[in-house]
């Protein structure tokens, strides 16, 4: 619930009206978080943190941000596990609103950016229909963070002239609801979040609906954090290349993904043949 430490106790903000005690109303803000790496935070998340009565925040949130926050600020963990939320969204969004009410200023915590997959759009709604203010910041999507790591441009001259973001979120083992024949143009970047246990789904469906199975794939787990891995495969091969893989990733599935700079052998022979391959295809 708090930090390490001592615990922590909402400041409560009292104004008081002709001798009676009233409470001036808070506000929620939610704040994207960005990917984890705390210098991708923007200077508004640091600010707000710093002046936070309350932050509410999911269980991947790094300590170093949650460092960042006002020491008298009460840390409140909702933290969602694949399967097992230990606060449902409706709770949340009922937390959310209740501190506000109680006159606080409020600091929800997103990871990535609030309104990419991240279910922002509801905490918001729940706060406007409570009559309780409401505002966003963004912050970096981790698809973004993912890209930028490993040096594959999300659009590329010749490449990638669209990109789309996706999710591959399905019952296990289904393939997520999704324009396949739209996804699989060529020279069209598809980022995949929650997409590692529906990997096999999303490459066969992805290659049956004409994706070349040779079209890059290059997957960033716990991207700008001190952990980040990343793997470079083909659409074909992608299964095989991230076997036994559960940590927090994305799939960038395009022709610009091979790009991606090297660092194994085999990554560094993927480049050469589908670089050359794809750069030789645009000259
Ligand atoms: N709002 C978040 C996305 C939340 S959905 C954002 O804008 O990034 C959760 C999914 O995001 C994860 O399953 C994973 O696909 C992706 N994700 C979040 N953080 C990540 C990171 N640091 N590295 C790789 N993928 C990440």
């Amino acid at each position: 619930m708090s930090r390490k430490g001592a615990p922590r106790k909402p400041a409560h903000r009292l104004v008081v009206l002709g001798g009676e005690a009233a409470r001036a109303p808070g506000k929620v803000w939610l704040v994207g978080a960005g990917p984890g790496d705390p210098e991708l935070l923007t200077l508004k998340a640091l600010r707000l943190l710093q002046g936070a009565d309350v932050v509410v925040h999911d269980r991947l949130t790094p300590a170093p941000i949650l460092d960042l926050a006002n020491p008298q600020a009460r840390l409140i963990d909702v933290g969602k596990r694949k399967s097992r939320h230990t606060l449902p969204q409706d709770g949340i969004n009922q937390l959310l609103v209740g501190l506000a009410l109680e006159g606080l200023q409020v600091v929800r915590l997103k990871g990535g950016d609030p309104f990419v997959f991240g279910r922002g759009g509801e905490e918001l709604l729940a706060c406007r229909a409570a009559g309780v203010e409401a505002q966003v910041v963004p912050g970096v999507t981790s698809a973004l963070a993912a890209a930028a790591g490993a040096g594959a441009p999300l659009t590329h001259r010749g490449l990638a002239q669209a990109v789309t973001f996706v999710t591959g979120h399905a019952a296990s083992g289904a393939a997520p609801d999704l324009d396949w024949a739209a996804l699989a143009r060529p020279n069209h970047t598809v980022v995949v979040y929650m997409g590692v246990s529906t990997a096999p789904a999303i490459a066969e469906r992805l290659t049956a609906a004409g994706r070349d199975p040779s079209t890059p794939v290059l997957v960033v787990e716990n991207a700008s954090l001190s952990q980040e891995r990343r793997v470079l495969a083909t659409l074909g091969g992608l299964v095989q290349a991230i076997a036994g893989w559960d940590g927090p990733a994305l799939l960038i599935i395009g022709e610009a993904a091979a790009l991606a700079q090297a660092d194994s052998d085999q990554a560094r022979r993927l480049v050469r043949e589908i670089g050359d391959d794809v750069l030789g295809r645009r000259a």
